[in-house]
């Protein structure tokens, strides 16, 4: 059965996105504090968590941070103000899906579903899995080192391939220009990070539908890029 973590301060918002989770045959705990939250969130595995903005303790901003420094669970992040979800998509804090209050408990039960579907997807138990990456239109075959767009190969460059492969393999993370660099030309980066950037246009006039709207290789102003599923 798959285990949903809510922090949540407002126990009657937090009792009414349970009972609907329960009653969809997910297990539930909640926390109500930042800090017990966060504990609870490190400690015991979810395979989702549903965290709040405004907590007592510690808010949701640094719970998000702190999680996601340590573990890949799906985070959905929830608030009453709009302009806070602008915020936490502008930190790149790692959160894989964001809402804003009030909304419909079968809202939320939906949005939970497809995440539980889109990452069993990605870790499926397919043992070939391993050898392709597939997400939406684009197929990475990693053994023949090709590249597919809606089942069109596209060329692409030793290090094009290496760093699409490595974005892709580990979405939703996001790694600064810095970090990429060092990875996938395994040096030290004191060369010119503007390679990143170099790349990153490139793999996007290939994969991308509309280069200046990317739905796979997003930029995270004055963080670095992120994959998303
Ligand atoms: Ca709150």
């Amino acid at each position: 059965m798959s285990r949903i973590l809510i922090i949540e301060d407002e126990e009657s918002i937090a009792d009414l996105e349970k009972d609907y989770l329960e009653l969809s045959g997910f297990e539930v705990q909640t926390e109500t504090r930042g800090d017990s939250g966060l504990q609870t969130a490190l400690n015991k595995d979810f395979d989702l968590i549903i965290l709040d903005l405004m907590l007592p303790g510690v808010d949701g901003f640094e719970v998000c941070r702190k999680i996601r420094a340590s573990k890949d669970v799906p985070i959905l992040m929830v608030s009453a103000k709009k302009d806070d979800i602008d915020k936490i998509r502008g930190l790149g804090l790692g959160a894989d899906d964001y809402m804003t209050k009030p909304f419909s408990p079968s809202e939320l039960v939906a949005r939970v579903k497809a995440h539980m579907a889109r990452y069993e997807r990605l870790v499926g138990a397919n043992p070939r899995s391993n050898d392709i990456v597939e997400i939406r239109g684009l197929k990475i075959d990693k053994t023949a080192r090709r590249v597919y767009i809606d089942g069109v190969e596209k060329n692409f460059t030793t290090k094009e391939f290496d760093l699409l492969t490595f974005l892709a393999e580990n979405p939703n993370h996001v790694f600064s220009k810095e970090e990429l660099f060092r990875r996938i030309w395994n040096m030290e980066s004191v060369g010119d990070i503007a390679t990143v950037t170099v790349h990153i246009k490139k793999i996007r006039e290939k994969v991308e539908y509309d280069t200046s709207k990317p739905q796979y290789i997003e930029t995270i102003w004055g963080v670095g890029y992120r994959f998303k599923i």
